[in-house]
């Protein structure tokens, strides 16, 4: 089959590889139908994902189709259309239990797929503890409406869920890239008096304003008088944080108000700097990154019921056979792209 590679810094590439097969009783290969590309990806390919394995394939956001299961899987069976959890997780360990998946103890857990072990931008891909790590997509939702649940949809639930977002709030969401975006919808079921998006990017900003007209956006510059202006206590009550560089690490303080929660949902290439002495008295409490991502069974209700829809995400689309131009798109941000998606 036909699987995307990570051969050394900087080189992926689409290579012949023997089908996944059962290792464990836990274990499900899925027939992959549509993978994407992440930003994730591009980090490992520029080789600041240490843990990495040279070899490996890459992809960790897909659904498909369940080929086959382990002896010990019960909550799936051939046939089933699955999405595929970008964690993986024993679903028994105490972090699991208490829904902190993204801390399982087990030696297998956390980021494996397309990192650790092979991933989906493939034919097929072996899933571990599949009871966990698939679930079902409801009769109604097609891959296209499904595809984001495992990662980028997860990681916004996730951020919105910790944000404990109340209805006369004024919540500033930093970036709207698809993490943002996908952040923006779960905000949005809550419903929230306002939602200012900080974006820099035109084409990104279009995106907003075409789709959700009743969201206020700002560029990063102006973001800090434009909250004061735009809130009632002197500030963002809740600040998420998607966009993961320095400027915007200091732009979620202090757009916040006193008493504010501000949740990063961004992965940092460096350790960022709280100045302290400037928030004493402004009594934040921080929320940091790293999703749990164990509501994709909401989530996929969710979007059956019309509530979250991520299908205009999907701006591009390309087969396997061409992925390596899906990436160069993607890298360079050209022709308005959010997401790529990839049929295998
Ligand atoms: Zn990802
Ligand atoms: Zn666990």
């Amino acid at each position: 089959m036909l699987a995307y590679t990570y051969l050394e810094k900087g080189k992926f590439e689409l290579m012949e590889k023997p089908k996944p097969i059962l290792l464990h009783e836990r274990d499900a290969i899925v027939k992959v139908t549509l993978a994407s590309i992440c930003s994730s990806d591009l980090h490992i390919k520029h080789g600041s994902v240490p843990r990495a394995v040279p070899g490996i394939t890459v992809g960790h956001e897909m659904v498909g189709i369940v080929e086959e299961v382990g002896s010990k899987v019960t909550h799936v069976k051939p046939g089933d259309r699955v999405t595929v959890n970008v964690e993986t997780f024993c679903g028994e360990c105490f972090f699991c239990q208490n829904g902190y998946v993204n801390n399982c103890t087990d030696e297998n857990g956390g980021w494996a797929l397309g990192c650790r072990i092979d991933g989906g931008q493939a034919e097929y891909v072996r899933v571990p503890f599949a009871d966990q790590g698939l679930n079902k997509i409801p009769d109604g939702v097609s891959d296209r409406q499904a595809l984001f649940v495992g990662d980028v949809l997860a990681t916004g639930y996730w951020a919105t869920r910790i944000s404990e977002i109340k209805e006369e709030d004024t919540v500033l969401i930093i970036g709207a890239g698809p993490t943002g975006i996908c952040t923006l919808l779960c905000v949005m079921l809550q419903k929230p008096k306002r939602i200012i998006m900080c974006e820099k990017d035109e084409s990104r900003l279009a995106f907003i304003h075409e789709h959700y007209p009743e969201v206020l956006t700002v560029s990063p510059e102006k973001c800090k008088d434009f909250v004061l202006e735009n809130s009632d206590h002197g500030g963002a009550d809740v600040v998420l944080e998607v966009a993961g560089v320095p400027s915007t690490f200091q732009l979620a303080w202090q757009c916040a108000r006193a008493n504010a929660i501000v949740t990063i949902v961004a992965l940092y290439d460096a350790p960022q700097v709280l100045p302290l002495p400037d928030m004493y008295g402004k009594n934040l409490t921080y929320k940091t990154g790293g999703v749990d991502g164990c509501d994709c069974e909401k989530t996929l209700q969710l979007i059956a019921q019309g509530k979250i829809n991520t299908e205009p995400l999907i701006t591009h689309t390309y087969p396997l056979s061409r992925i390596a131009q899906g990436y160069e798109l993607f890298e360079n941000k050209r022709d308005g792209v959010i997401k790529v998606a990839i049929e295998c």
